[in-house]
Parts: structure tokens; sequence; C-alpha cells
């Protein structure tokens, strides 16, 4: 690989992962995820965030739409939050586990800054922190962060929900927490539906080291936007039926926020190898790499990808309302009832990124 070579792969790798799934793929998690709330034990959490699913969604793609027009500082702290480029991270012989994976940050710090060999595809080229954390990426640490910050405001919730003279401004600072609660449950699940995407798990994000360039969004949003209306139902009754959060938990048994996010990825990144074949073997005309290859019209083979992304959907739906069950039930099951669906910014302020060294 000559040096012109490497400036044009790390360039290219640098302005990674544009976006994740489609509105419609966002959609369709939130929407499903909140379905299933009563899989998971918590039917009364599922009753109160039906009625407000819609803002649920809109909210599930602010960090891919809103965020990603705002100035260049909140654009470049946003990037790196959506995806986790596994390979940077360097496998150990055994493999990847949800347990030798980054817990803290500073595992993470100690991983992606270990010496680079000049060519070494596996190592996330930098000269510094910053260089190398927006190139491999750190989802899994932004959907622990907003955990957190909803875990904290449910908790707040329900210690004011059990004081005994509820005033009327007591009412009202419990529905504007409320409010807020519902609005970090929706940013959470961006960033979960993102890393169910294979892509998103990878150094190769778009294909372009397999020769499968412009793979990324040709699946995530123009295979996706030729599905049917019913495409959300049949993820629904798909999730139903197979249950995938419980077999990815018999596999990895996940004890912490951080490695249920870790289960989740390595899932996904199994079948990505799978992806890139199914595009072999029914989109492909003509390899490329750096420019997106040549590919069969969506509208002509997307039943071909349709199982797939169902259960990519699906699996990301079902740990995200596993997901959202665990914080619930962390804080304390708050009451939701006062939420007013009405309520409904067209927008979220960003949140800043709390978790890295010289945070923003
Ligand atoms: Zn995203």
């Amino acid at each position: 690989m000559n040096t012109c070579y490497v400036g044009l792969l790390i360039v290219s790798l640098a302005s990674t992962n544009l976006f994740a799934w489609g509105e419609r793929g966002h959609d369709a998690v939130t929407r499903v995820a909140v379905h299933l709330l009563s899989e998971h034990g918590e039917p009364d959490m599922e009753r109160a965030l039906i009625g407000t699913e819609h803002k649920l969604a809109h909210l599930s793609n602010l960090p891919d739409i809103d965020w990603r027009s705002r100035d260049s500082a909140v654009i470049a702290a946003n990037r790196p939050t959506h995806y986790i480029d596994l390979e940077y991270l360097g496998e150990p012989k055994s493999g990847w586990t949800v347990t030798n994976l980054p817990q803290t940050m500073e595992d993470y710090h100690r991983a992606i800054m270990r010496p680079c060999l000049p060519r070494e595809k596996s190592c996330p080229q930098g000269s510094d922190f910053e260089e190398r954390q927006s190139r491999t990426g750190h989802a899994q640490f932004r959907v622990v962060q907003l955990a957190k910050l909803a875990e904290d405001l449910g908790k707040k919730i329900v210690a004011l929900q059990t004081r005994k003279n509820l005033t009327k401004q007591l009412n009202s600072q419990i529905k504007s927490l409320s409010d807020k609660y519902i609005a970090l449950l929706g940013l959470i699940s961006h960033f979960i539906a993102d890393l169910g995407n294979p892509l998103h798990t990878s150094v190769d994000y778009d294909g372009k080291l397999v020769g499968q360039g412009g793979l990324h969004a040709y699946f995530e949003t123009r295979i996706v936007n030729e599905f049917p209306l019913s495409f959300a139902g049949d993820v629904y009754h798909w999730a139903v039926k197979t249950k995938p959060y419980q077999q990815i938990s018999r596999t990895h048994q996940p004890k912490s926020l951080i490695q249920m996010v870790y289960a989740h990825i390595l899932e996904s990144h199994l079948l990505l190898d799978e992806l890139f074949a199914l595009d072999r073997k029914v989109s492909l005309k003509k390899k490329s790499g750096f420019l997106p290859a040549e590919r069969r019209r969506p509208e002509l083979v997307y039943q071909e990808y349709y199982a797939f992304a169902k259960a990519r959907v699906g699996t990301a739906a079902d740990v995200l309302s596993r997901f959202w069950a665990t914080i619930h039930r962390r804080a304390g099951r708050p009451d939701l009832s006062r939420h007013r669906s009405y309520d409904y910014p067209i927008t979220h302020e960003f949140v800043p990124v709390d978790y890295l060294p010289h945070a923003n």
C-alpha cells in the first residue's frame, strides 16, 4: 500500500458512517420496542409509552438529522457516537467477549492508543487520542451515558412521586422530568439501532475494503425505503416469535449495561460477511472500492433483503426494549402517566459527550 493510498484510506475512513438506518429503520426499531415492553416484564411502561410512540420515534431520528446540521463542534462530537469499529480495539487470540472488550474509558484509551505498525489495518492510525477516538467510534459508551442520565431522572421522578402532598408545583415538576426521561429513551433508541447494523460495528463501514463501496446507504436507506408499510408489523411479529434478546443473553451472559450493549454489537458484527455476501448475490453488478459500486436498483431486489433487515431491526428493537425495561426498573419504575404526548418540541438539545477525556 503506497503512502497516497494510505492517505486516501484514512480520509475515507475518517468520513465514516454518515448515516445509520434511514428514518424508516429508526422509526421501526423504536415503535416495535415500545410494543415489546410487556414481553420484558414492563406492561405499565408499554401502556404509558404507546400513546407517545410517534414522538419517541421522532426523537430516535434526531442524532442523524438535526444534530448533524449543528455547528462544527457538535458535528465532530456527534459523529463517533454512532459506531464502534471493533477491529480497532484489537482482537485477542481467543476472540472478543463482553468481558474482554473495554469496560471503562481507561480500557478504551489503552486499546486504541497502542502503537500501530505503519500499514496495520486493524489499528486506528492517528497521532493523538482525539484523532483515534474519532476514527474508532464509541457508540457503546454513548448508550451507557444516556442510560445513566435517564436512570437518574427516573429516580428523581420516583422520589417526588412518593411525597405525601403533591402540590401543583410538584406535579408540574414531575411532568417536566417525565418529558425529559422519555426524550432520553428516544435518543437511546438511535444508538442501539445503529449498532444493530453490522456496518456500524466495523472498520469496513461501507464495503470499500472488499470492493463493495456504497453498500452502507444502499442497504440501510435505499433498500429499507422500498419495504411495504407492513414492515414494522412484520418486525414485531418476528421479534415476539424469535425472542432475539433471550438468545443473545444466553450466549453472552451480560452482567452490566455496557455488557448488554457489547452482546448486541458482537452478534451484529458476526453478520457482516453475510451482508456482504447478500450484496454480491443479489445487487452488485460491478465492484468498486472508493466510489460506490454499480448495483441493481433497490426496487428490483429489496425482497431479497427483507428477511435480513427484518431480523436486524427486530433484534435491535428487542435489545432496546430490554434496555429500556432495565433502566426503568433500576430507576424504581417512575409513573409516566403525567407525560403529555402533545407537548412536542420538534428537536432536543445536543447532549454533550461526557465520558471522553477533555470532553466537549
Ligand atoms: Zn446514527
